[in-house]
């Protein structure tokens, strides 16, 4: 089975490509590296002998996208391609909305052109915005999206739904990732952010490496256990799994069509603070932080109900705290710089 996976030189992309590579699945990489390091897509080859097609593309160029579904015969799309900085994407709306909703309605376009109906897309627990009480399920309604980068996804969400109900052949399944942390546990592949790191755990492993001085610990005085923000965080191999186990799932059940949304996540939420304890217990030192005022748009605390992917894609998260702080540190302290240039 042949599937095409746009943004898989990315970080839960080149995670998830070594999965179905290990799962016997032939993988074409359609990246346009605005966010990625081609050594992402080396290494993945090297960790499983295998091969990958690499195509060095844009989701918004439509006639290199069409020249890919002419080439290749594609069996199924697995969506990663788009920008994902959320302070970012308040500033500069409109390229987040060209890149990742308009991207996406173009291979959308090109996929019907072709037949290919099976899609797999990047989904977030964004979506649930702030309205729903925790933990989130999927049977609630979308919420109102906090930032462009969210509304992008609940805007595609709505849109694959839409060309479902247009077109009895298409399938898809909206993965609704989470808080994805750690690496592979070679430490060869991980995450590798350009510029400062927006999310926790790069910027905390960062510092453990000695790139950055001092962590923000964003707001001390919300309503949660030690008064910083809860997240749901799962490790990014579990992640890439959660892709395959949805692979399986549109293959076995051939007479589903519609649109499913799965939560990956572990059901669990843990502090920024128990975060900076469990780091240091991995790399075995101390993590200077201070405490920020609060940022703008986060919430108090938020995790999944994943009882549904457990049920219906027989998924699971089963690697802890401590296992996703050490994958981490092995791949910062391996490769402190990131992907060489
Ligand atoms: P990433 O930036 O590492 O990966 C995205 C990839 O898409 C990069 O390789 C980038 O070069 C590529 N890309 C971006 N725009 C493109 C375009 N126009 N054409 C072709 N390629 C393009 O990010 P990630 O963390 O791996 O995220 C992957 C997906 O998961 C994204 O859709 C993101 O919104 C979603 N997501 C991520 C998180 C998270 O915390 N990392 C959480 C929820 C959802
Ligand atoms: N956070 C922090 N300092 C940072 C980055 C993040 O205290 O430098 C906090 C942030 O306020 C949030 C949690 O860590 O409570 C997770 O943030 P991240 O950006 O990783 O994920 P998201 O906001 O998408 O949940």
């Amino acid at each position: 089975m042949k599937i095409l996976v746009t943004g898989g030189a990315g970080y839960i992309g080149s995670h998830t490509v070594l999965s179905l590579l290990n799962n016997d699945f032939d993988v074409i990489v359609y990246d346009n590296l605005s966010n990625a390091n081609i050594e992402s897509i080396r290494r993945v080859e090297n960790l499983t002998g295998k091969k990958v097609s690499f195509i060095k593309g844009d989701i918004q160029d439509k006639a290199t996208l069409t020249k890919v579904f002419s080439e290749f015969v594609i069996d199924a799309v697995i969506h990663f391609a788009a920008l994902k900085a959320v302070g970012e994407s308040s500033t500069l709306p409109l390229k987040y909305y060209q890149n990742n909703v308009h991207g996406t309605l173009n291979l959308l376009e090109v996929m019907m052109a072709f037949r290919v109906y099976d899609f797999i897309f990047s989904s977030s627990a964004t979506v649930y915005g702030g309205e729903n009480v925790v933990p989130y399920e999927e049977t609630m309604p979308l919420g109102e999206a906090s930032s462009p980068y969210g509304a992008s996804k609940v805007m595609i969400e709505r849109a694959l739904k839409d060309l479902a109900q247009a077109n009895s052949e298409f399938r898809a399944v909206c993965l609704r990732y989470f808080n994805p942390i750690g690496a592979h546990e070679s430490g060869d592949i991980g995450e590798d952010p350009k510029g400062i790191p927006n999310n926790l755990l790069p910027y905390v492993a960062q510092v453990a490496v000695g790139k950055r001085e001092s962590l923000q610990v964003f707001g001390n005085d919300y309503s949660t256990q030690d008064g910083t923000c809860e997240r749901d965080y799962l490790h990014v191999m579990d992640l890439a799994e959660g892709h395959v186990s949805a692979v399986n799932w549109l293959k076995k059940n051939s007479s589903f069509t519609g649109v499913e949304a799965f939560n990956l996540g572990t059901g669990r939420a843990i502090s920024v603070l128990e975060i900076i304890n469990a780091f240091e217990q991995a790399c075995q030192q101390k993590i200077p932080y201070h405490f920020a005022p609060r940022r703008y748009g986060d919430l108090p605390a938020f995790w999944a109900n994943a009882e549904k992917a457990n049920k219906q894609l027989g998924w699971k998260a089963t690697r802890n705290i401590s296992q996703m702080m050490a994958d981490t540190w092995r791949w910062q302290s391996n490769n402190p710089q990131g992907y060489p240039n």
